[in-house]
C-alpha cells in the first residue's frame, strides 16, 4: 500500500503567545477520508500535538511516501510550510511536495517562486488529491491534471481553480480519527456544516479558494448524522460550528440549532456576519451558546467600502449589548488594521 505523509504546518512558533487551543488541520482530515478510501495509507504529523515532530518526519520519509502534503495559509503558516518543505528535500530531493489551502491557490506563482513545493492543488481537494496520487504512484506526469499547478524547469504551469459542482454531501467526512489526540485536548468535535460564503468581502479567501459568492451548505440531515456518528465515537455531546458563515440560510441554520438542542449537545460556537444574526436565529442562540462571533473589520466607512464589506455601527453595538446582557460568556469580533486607504 502506498503511503502518504500529510504535515499539519499551522502551528505557533515556540517563542509566541498564542491564544488559541489547537488549530484544527481540518483540510488534511478532510483529504484524507477519500485518500484511505482509495486504498492509500495516510500518516498525519501534527507539530501541535507530537512533540518531537521532527523526528516522525524523519521516521515517515525512511521509506519514501509518494508525497508530502501541506494546507498553506496566512500567517505564521507560511513560514512552517516553507521550512518543513526545505527539510523534507534535504532528507530526499525525490519526495514530491504538493501543496493546497488558500494562499497556495491565489497565488501559486509566489508559493513556487520562494519554496521547493512541486504541485499546488487549486481549490477543494477532496477530488483533485486522489488523481495526483495515482499519477505519483503510476510514475506518470501530473501536468495533465486539470486543476492542479506545476513548475516545470523555470515556466509555472499555472492551473484553475476547481470548481465543485456535485453534491457537498456526497464529501465523505473530515477523518477525526487521525487526530484523536487533538478532539480530546480541545473536548469537542469540530463540524463543518458549509462552505464559502454568498458574500464578496474583497480580501476573503472565499473569493478564490471557494468560488465568487459561491456557498455551499451540507443538509441538516448530513450534519445531524456527521455529529451523531463522532458524538458517538468520541462520547462527546460537545460541537463547535466552525464555518465561516454558519447562518447564511436561516432556515436550515435554525433546522440545525433545533435538532441541536432536542439532542442535548452543546454548541459551544457559532460564527456568522452581522446581518445573518436574525430574530429567529437570536432567539435559539440567547442562553444556549457560549460563544458567538461576527466581524466588524473597521469603523470606518471609507474602508468598509473598499473590502467591500459594509457593517452597521448601529446593529453591530446593539447586537454586542444583546450579547451582553443575555450572557453570552464569549463575543468575538475582529478587526483589520493597516489597511491602505
Ligand atoms: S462575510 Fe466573512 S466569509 Fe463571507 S465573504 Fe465576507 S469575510 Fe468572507
Amino acid at each position: 500500500m502506498s503511503t502518504i505523509v500529510l504535515i499539519n504546518t499551522s502551528y505557533p512558533d515556540k517563542d509566541s503567545n498564542s491564544y488559541t487551543k489547537l488549530s484544527i488541520p481540518l483540510g488534511l482530515l478532510s483529504i484524507s477520508s477519500p485518500l484511505i478510501s482509495a486504498g492509500f495509507e495516510v500518516i498525519l504529523i501534527d507539530p501541535q500535538i507530537e512533540k518531537d515532530y521532527i523526528k516522525k518526519i524523519e521516521i515517515a520519509l525512511k521509506e519514501p511516501p509518494l508525497f508530502v502534503g501541506m494546507t498553506v495559509f496566512m500567517g505564521s503558516n507560511i513560514l512552517n510550510a516553507l521550512n518543513l518543505s526545505k527539510f523534507i528535500k534535504s532528507i530526499d530531493a525525490r519526495i514530491p511536495i504538493v501543496w493546497g489551502g488558500p494562499l497556495a491557490t491565489s497565488s501559486p506563482e509566489i508559493c513556487f517562486n520562494h519554496s521547493p513545493v512541486d504541485y499546488i492543488v487549486m481549490g477543494m481537494g477532496e477530488k483533485e488529491v486522489i488523481k495526483v496520487a495515482q499519477k505519483i504512484e503510476q510514475g506518470k506526469p501530473l501536468n495533465s491534471l486539470a486543476n492542479v499547478s506545476y513548475k516545470d524547469n523555470n515556466t509555472i504551469h499555472k492551473k484553475p481553480i476547481y470548481n465543485f459542482c456535485g453534491d457537498i454531501d456526497s464529501l465523505e467526512y473530515p477523518d477525526l480519527t487521525m487526530w484523536k489526540r487533538g478532539i480530546y485536548q480541545l473536548n469537542y468535535i469540530p463540524i463543518l456544516t458549509s462552505r464559502g460564503c454568498p458574500r464578496n468581502c474583497s480580501f476573503c479567501y472565499n473569493n478564490t479558494f471557494t468560488g465568487r459568492k459561491k456557498w455551499y451548505g451540507r443538509s441538516m440531515q448530513n450534519v445531524l448524522n456527521e455529529m451523531s456518528f463522532w458524538g458517538n465515537y468520541f462520547n462527546k455531546k460537545s460541537f463547535h460550528f466552525i464555518d465561516d458563515n454558519f447562518l447564511v440560510n436561516t432556515k436550515r441554520a435554525c433546522h440545525i440549532l433545533k435538532e441541536s438542542i432536542a439532542r442535548n449537545y452543546q454548541i459551544d460556537q457559532i460564527l456568522g456576519h452581522l446581518n445573518d444574526f436574525k430574530p429567529e436565529i437570536l432567539n435559539l442562540i440567547t442562553g444556549y451558546i457560549h460563544h458567538i462571533g461576527f466581524s466588524i473589520e473597521s469603523a470606518s466607512y471609507k474602508i468598509q467600502k473598499l473590502l467591500n464589506k459594509i457593517i452597521d455601527l448601529e446593529k453591530a453595538f446593539g447586537i454586542l449589548e444583546y450579547f451582553s446582557k443575555n450572557n453570552v460568556q464569549v463575543i468575538t469580533t475582529n478587526f483589520m488594521f493597516g489597511l491602505p486607504t
